[in-house]
């Protein structure tokens, strides 16, 4: 109770845009089934914990010393890992960056390739986030529709058309999409950079959801030696298991990252998240073991609803967007009543679910009959 009662118009305004604007985030609320904001439910063994402890111990040693700015280490071993897991050659550290969450490399892109007198270009449904990225760094965020419910789609002849119609200096394509789970075939990331390529435009493949694609679903990574102006963004928060840890990256031509470079805070990426991070990398195996479960129990849930009657868009996340029978709000509600945590997005009366262990996913099944009676 130690806030002044001044009247707050009598206190420095932010600036238009941000006056008035609520802090982006779902709500962090106490349940037994947290399905709402898309992490991988089964956290670092013991075993893992301690050793990742100790990486943290050794960081902290020299925490009277800045931090490696260039975050040199870690930029190996990410090319490293992407290596392994894209089937591409390993990028050089000069082609990797990393950041804060795939959040912060998002917004230093901005930064960078945007700004007054530039214009992004989303596809809606989108990210929440992409237009406060864009708000925040004065950029004109402009977006066009994905294909038609359920499916969500996005053909190389939709991306073409919008690139044309808007002329935008960079394009957002999220593979697999949030909120849809949608992911793109090659053809349309080779389509809008072919497109951006005469006015030098900037494509960003927002893959955050990248390692739950299905087999057989190539990442962009694989075009970057033929299209020069794309650049894939990746996670740690997702697949990785490593959402509170905040590590985002990202892979472009050198001189992508050049740019990215001049715009960073220095000292960005603590010491302490920098050996988390890398330790994390090293046992990547038990990180990502729960991938494979992650990916059948989002099929056997897609199937399960489609069974039930709803609409459900194709998942190659993990995550599944859905319509609900009654009003989505009240179902949430109903869903919140017996402890299960989903998020409202998406379009009006859709609701999105987030895979969780086996356990969640059957609590989320069981209450949704009741939350939702077909
Ligand atoms: N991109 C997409 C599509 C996301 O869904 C998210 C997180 N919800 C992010 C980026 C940001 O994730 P983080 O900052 O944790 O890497």
């Amino acid at each position: 109770n130690s806030a002044p009662t001044l009247a707050t118009d009598a206190l420095p305004q932010p600036r238009d845009g941000i006056a008035g604007a609520a802090p982006y985030g779902a709500p962090q609320l106490e349940v037994e089934h947290a399905l709402n904001v898309n992490e991988n439910p089964y956290g670092p063994s013991p075993e893992l914990a301690a050793s990742i402890g100790r990486a943290a111990a050794d960081a902290a040693v020299g925490l009277n010393r800045y931090p490696d700015r260039e975050a040199l280490d870690l930029r190996t071993d990410l090319g490293e890992y992407l290596a392994a897991e894209s089937g591409i050659a390993a990028p050089p550290l000069e082609s990797v960056w990393a950041a804060n969450g795939s959040n912060e490399i998002m917004h230093q892109l901005l930064l960078a390739f945007g700004g007054p007198g530039r214009t992004a270009l989303g596809f809606t449904p989108h990210y929440s986030m992409y237009p406060e990225y864009a708000r925040d760094t004065y950029t004109r965020w402009v977006t066009a529709e994905r294909g038609p419910e359920p499916e969500f789609a996005l053909t190389a002849e939709a991306v073409t058309a919008a690139i044309a119609a808007h002329e935008p200096n960079i394009v957002v394509l999220t593979s697999p999409n949030n909120p849809t789970g949608t992911a793109l075939t090659l053809d349309v990331v080779e389509a809008a950079a072919a497109a951006l390529a005469p006015s030098r435009g900037l494509l960003v493949v927002d893959e955050a959801y990248g390692e739950f694609r299905r087999d057989g679903v190539p990442s962009a990574l694989t075009l970057l030696d033929r299209h020069p102006n794309i650049v894939v963004t990746r996670t740690m928060s997702k697949a990785f298991a490593l959402a509170g840890a905040r590590l985002g990256y990202l892979v472009a031509h050198p001189a992508i990252v050049d740019a990215v470079r001049v715009v960073r805070l220095p000292y960005h990426l603590s010491a302490v998240t920098q050996a988390v991070a890398r330790a994390a990398l090293a046992h990547r195996e038990e990180l990502l073991g729960k991938v494979a479960l992650l990916r059948s129990e989002r099929d056997a849930l897609a199937e399960h609803l489609v069974a039930r009657g709803h609409d459900v868009a194709p998942s190659d996340a993990n995550f599944i967007l859905f319509r609900t029978f009654s009003d989505r709000d009240a179902v949430f509600e109903a869903l919140l009543d017996r402890s299960v945590l989903v998020r409202a997005v998406g379009p009006a009366g859709w609701l999105r679910v987030s895979i969780g262990t086996p356990e969640n996913n059957t609590a989320f099944r069981t209450a949704l009959e009741e939350a939702d009676p077909r």
